[in-house]
């Protein structure tokens, strides 16, 4: 199935490179993935085309003003509320939202249109928040410029979970997270480097073994690394059993 991104932002441009290459670039031209960037700027009155303005109360940095905004997604999904903005995911990037994760990204990539709009500066008038209804969704717990990137991190993980989109579609089914742990290790030729050797066992061709070394090696990587993954999958079988 089809996804096709609204992106709502001040720099259009820099989703270009990304938007070109790789895996995201061959969705694009093989018709998986449209893309359809919205130039806030496009929606200001003003000769200087301004987004934005000092906050009320004093401090530092520049706010989104909503009329802007409002005017952007409206022209994108029509009146806020409308019918026509039914059954889209709409989606504001901010740190203060629900943190993106390999459960959240399947579930967007069982969507067939999602907008996403794009912060920057020191961030959006409140009122755009409460008056759009959008999903918040933070990329972590870090600070950065703008929305730009973690729209483009979001719009990547979807889609290389769309069928089609990877070379081996269970690529993506194998990786860490996919099943709350990370992925075993990998190795390619040749089957030893300045020592360091690929396991016996990856050479064997049993893939009863292999499988089996990869769910062990999966495992003790998870422990060591993310024990806290662990730890919610215990809690979340406890749960299923319980119910
Ligand atoms: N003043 C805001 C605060 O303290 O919560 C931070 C604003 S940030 C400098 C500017 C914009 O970048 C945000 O509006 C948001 O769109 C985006 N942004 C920054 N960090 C993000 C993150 N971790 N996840 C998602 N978006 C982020």
């Amino acid at each position: 199935m089809a996804v096709r991104f609204d992106i709502i932002t001040i720099f259009p441009g820099m989703f270009s490179s990304v938007v070109d290459e790789s895996i995201l670039g061959r969705a694009v031209k093989s018709g998986l993935v449209e893309i359809q960037r919205v130039d806030l700027r496009d929606f200001t009155e003003d000769r200087h085309r301004s987004v934005d303005d000092r906050p009320y109360g004093g401090g530092p940095g520049m706010v989104f003003k909503p009329e802007p905004v409002f005017d952007a997604v409206e022209s994108v999904l029509g009146e806020v509320g409308s019918a026509a903005d039914a059954g889209v995911r709409k989606i504001i990037l901010t740190p203060q939202g629900r943190r993106l994760d390999q459960p959240l990204l399947r579930e967007l990539s069982g969507e067939s249109r999602i907008v996403l709009l794009c912060g920057h500066y020191e961030g959006l008038d409140e009122r755009i928040f409460e008056g759009l209804g959008f999903e918040e969704v933070s990329i972590g717990d870090y600070v950065l410029s703008g929305g730009e990137l973690p729209a483009m991190v979001l719009i990547d993980g979807v889609v290389r979970l769309l069928p089609g989109a990877l070379g081996h579609p269970e690529s993506s089914e194998e990786e860490s997270f996919e099943n709350g742990i990370l992925e075993y290790p990998q190795y390619t030729r040749p089957s030893e480097y300045r020592g360091m050797k690929v396991p016996e066992v990856l050479l064997s061709g049993n893939h009863a073994e292999i499988e089996q070394w990869r769910r062990q090696q999966a495992l003790e990587r998870t422990r060591d690394r993310r024990g806290d993954l662990l730890e919610n999958r215990e809690l979340q079988e406890k749960g299923a059993g319980a119910g």
